[in-house]
């Protein structure tokens, strides 16, 4: 789309749909973290510290959880004088979001913060509080990092998402309607998504004609997939931001060959909204560390830059989230950009903890060798692994033309590498693995009991 929609979109439309205070702010924030991104780390590492200091300060003073916990550690916010000092608080875990909900909420804000709720693939509900200010900057940080994917604000965008739960009332539809036109986007819902409404898809987004396609990994990929097999080439967009999924190097692989355009890979979640995303290099995804802080727990005895993900948000004054575990992996990079941003980067991020796998004889293997290995079998399109008993394993698989028996036994092979033979492995050939029903695919499943 041209010049002149972005403009006045910026200038006219947005605010109009923003009322007040709120679309002023946004925009405001949008600018002052456009001027961020360019300051040297060092200069983004002493920016963040100020902005952390001024949260701690904030969270002994007016927020009564963390200052009875801090009090029984004997722990002041004056003695946190490092990250090295900060990395020595306790974690935040939703079990304890949950249990101390009244208490996390800041004493000026009791009675009168919004709040939301998330699923999380790992079935675990939570609700949690922010401030409009809060949700104003975060929604500044993802226009930011969805601009450097060509999503400027006012793009044309077609959203492959998961829709809303339920049946919206008439008056709701037509108010998304005009608000998805406003922003030039439109919405798909990936929840409805079948190989039998594949073709509908494909003709919604020539009709629409976006200029970038935003969708979770999973349908995309499914999309791809059946492009590539009826040979079908679909309206070309510029660019297609993966999200809410973890996006392996086949699944961009396979997006990029159908669209015929870049895949950017992005991270985030409902509790903090855009944490990272690749720039236009797509050299790894740059870290939000100008609004958040993420740091990433190494396991016991190892030092490396691989562990679990640990966030805190800078600017949610009404329920502050003090390292907040929130059940990812990720790897940190220790390059620089070329882009010339100063925010440090990530070079990939390792998804959900999957779930691990349990043998007989006590063995555990990671749920992350399952998608390792199984990237490489060819003809492999999907797979669902489930374990329901110590000694069974049941291994849904979607084939494609290239599956044969040689891939099957490569599958046993492996497997038998890594759990001998104390594990009986069963092979499921099916025509569909169906989402789950938040709309992700969750790939390693153990239902045995804790
Ligand atoms: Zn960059």
């Amino acid at each position: 789309m041209s010049g002149w929609y972005e403009n006045a979109f910026r200038r006219v439309l947005f605010p109009a749909y923003e009322t007040g205070l709120r679309r002023r702010h946004t925009l405001d924030y949008l600018d002052s973290y456009q001027r961020d991104q360019w300051l040297a780390p060092e200069q983004i590492v002493t920016l963040q510290w100020q902005r952390l200091k001024r949260l701690l300060e904030h969270c002994e003073r007016e927020v009564p959880y963390y200052r009875r916990r801090w009090r029984e550690l004997g722990i002041t916010a004056a003695d946190i004088r490092s990250l090295a000092d900060f990395a020595q608080l306790p974690l935040l875990t939703k079990a304890d979001i949950r249990n101390h909900f009244d208490e996390l909420t800041a004493d000026g804000w009791r009675g009168r913060l919004p709040t939301k709720a998330t699923g999380g693939s790992t079935g675990e509900p939570l609700r949690f509080g922010y401030t409009r200010e809060s949700n104003d900057r975060r929604t500044a940080v993802m226009w930011r990092g969805y601009a450097w994917a060509g999503a400027r604000m006012g793009r044309r965008t077609l959203f492959l998402w998961g829709g809303a739960v339920g049946e919206p009332s008439r008056a709701h539809r037509l108010k998304d309607r005009l608000h998805n036109a406003a922003f030039a986007r439109r919405m798909l819902n990936s929840f409805h998504m079948s190989e039998a409404n594949m073709a509908q898809y494909a003709d919604a987004i020539d009709r629409y004609r976006p200029e970038v396609i935003v969708g979770y990994v999973g349908p995309l990929v499914r999309l791809a997939q059946w492009l590539l097999a009826t040979g079908r080439r679909p309206w070309r967009v510029q660019g297609i931001i993966g999200a809410a999924e973890a996006l392996h190097a086949f699944q961009r692989d396979i997006i990029e060959q159908a669209f015929g355009c870049p895949v950017f890979n992005t991270y985030g979640c409902r509790e903090f909204m855009l944490i990272a995303a690749e720039c236009e290099q797509r050299h790894g995804l740059h870290v939000n560390a100008d609004h958040l802080l993420l740091e990433l727990k190494p396991d016991a005895g190892t030092t490396d830059a691989h562990g679990e993900v640990v966030i805190t948000d800078l600017f949610n004054y009404g329920m502050p989230f003090v390292r907040y575990a929130n059940g990812d992996m990720a790897t940190a990079s220790g390059e620089r950009c070329s882009c010339g941003r100063g925010l440090p980067l990530l070079a990939r991020i390792d998804g959900r903890v999957l779930d691990a796998i349990r043998t007989p004889a006590g063995h555990v293997l990671p749920g992350e060798f399952f998608p390792h290995m199984l990237k490489d079998v060819p003809g492999l399109e999907r797979f669902r692994l489930v374990q329901r008993r110590l000694d069974r394993l049941d291994l849904s698989i979607v084939r494609g033309r290239d599956f044969d028996d040689a891939s099957e036994a490569y599958i046993r092979r492996e497997v038998d590498k890594v759990l001998g033979g104390s594990v009986e492995l069963h092979c499921h050939f099916v025509d569909d693995i169906p989402l789950t029903r938040s709309g992700k695919q969750r790939v390693t499943v153990c239902e045995l009991p804790p």
